[in-house]
């Protein structure tokens, strides 16, 4: 929704001030799919508006959804003729969690990562970020439903797009836009600690996932290339210091890869590299199930992801199996490709 285009059509057509609040409350809040929806306007800025605007910045090209309906996909062409996706999940009836991209494509090259194997073609800007979620909006209001939470977890690395990044937090949580509560709001990043202490300062209160998945610079540093220039100790810091100024729980995200980083050293690597932060309390540990995306790597089966888990637990280590959605539909962490 592009707010300095609406703002100059009404004020082209010198209407009250007024009205700026009354069509942002119908489009943010409401969820309207079109300005004629909007009855308390007038019929004639009605049709002006619908003439010289669209509400979102993308066409959508097509929306899959699962058998169970808990997880939908959007696949959104831009106005250059890229491709992203968006996806929507319910963890719980009646919670909606949307994932949102912040890039086409993505610069960073995780090895199990379908979005990394398209490299970087551009930096999404806030509008077409906030966009995702204002789309879904739309589509939620016709099974009577509302978004709970946004995630940063779909294609790019935010904290690589950080101006139109924190535009779109800004917005999200603006009162007057979205007024999503900042609690209800998680960046992932592959660890970019000048951008970590950047979200730690501007936003303190939005949730931080960091993706580890591995607990040696080894390992990491072989599927995730990023870690040659920003390894385990660089991100232990970075850490430290979001600790110091927010004191909030953080999120380590751990894939299970098959043979790769599931093994009892593997576990081992990632209790001492857990512990040597320190604020064990403030760490949460959410392993994820592999989906496959056509790459060498297979997933770790349940029963050891199970006994991983219990490993970690007994270390003292806050660990979850976090539920994995919307595989069926190529929609899961790692699977956005723009397809
Ligand atoms: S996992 Fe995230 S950071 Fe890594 S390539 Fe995929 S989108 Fe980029």
């Amino acid at each position: 929704m592009d707010l300095q285009k609406l703002e100059a059509v009404l004020q082209s057509q010198n209407q009250p001030k007024f009205r700026t609040e009354q069509l942002k409350k119908a489009i943010y809040q409401d969820g309207i799919s079109s300005f004629t929806e909007i009855s308390n306007i007038p019929k004639d800025l009605r049709e002006i508006l619908v003439k010289e605007m669209g509400l979102l910045s993308f066409e959508v090209q097509k929306v899959l959804v699962t058998k169970d309906g808990q997880s939908m996909k959007a696949l959104l062409k831009l106005s250059d003729g890229n491709l992203i996706e968006a996806v929507l999940i319910a963890p719980k009836p009646d919670v909606w969690s949307v994932c949102i991209s912040c890039q086409v494509g993505c610069a960073i090259g995780c090895k199990f990562c379908a979005t990394g194997k398209m490299g970087l073609k551009r930096n999404l800007t806030a509008e077409e970020i906030t966009d995702q979620v204002l789309f879904w909006i739309q589509y939620l209001k016709n099974i009577n439903q509302k978004i709970s939470t946004v995630v940063f977890m779909g294609m790019g690395e935010p904290l690589l797009n950080w101006e139109q990044v924190s535009r779109s937090l800004r917005d999200l949580i603006d009162p007057t836009l979205f007024g999503f509560g900042a609690r209800s709001i998680s960046v992932s990043t592959s660890g970019i600690p000048e951008g970590i202490e950047k979200l730690a300062m501007e936003f303190p209160q939005v949730n931080l996932a960091l993706s580890l998945h591995f607990g040696s610079d080894e390992k990491r540093s072989q599927a995730m290339p990023i870690n040659r220039k920003n390894n385990l100790e660089t991100l232990r810091e970075a850490l430290k210091k979001y600790f110091l100024k927010t004191n909030r729980k953080v999120f380590l995200e751990y894939v299970m890869l098959s043979g790769v980083n599931d093994s009892r050293e593997d576990a081992d690597k990632l209790i001492r590299f857990v512990k040597s932060i320190g604020k064990l309390q403030l760490l949460h540990v959410n392993l994820i199930r592999y989906n496959s995306t056509g790459s060498e790597f297979k997933p770790s089966s349940k029963e050891h992801t199970v006994e991983f888990r219990d490993y970690l637990a007994q270390n003292r280590i806050d660990v979850t199996i976090r539920k994995s959605l919307g595989e069926e539909i190529q929609g899961a962490c790692g699977q956005l490709a723009g397809k």
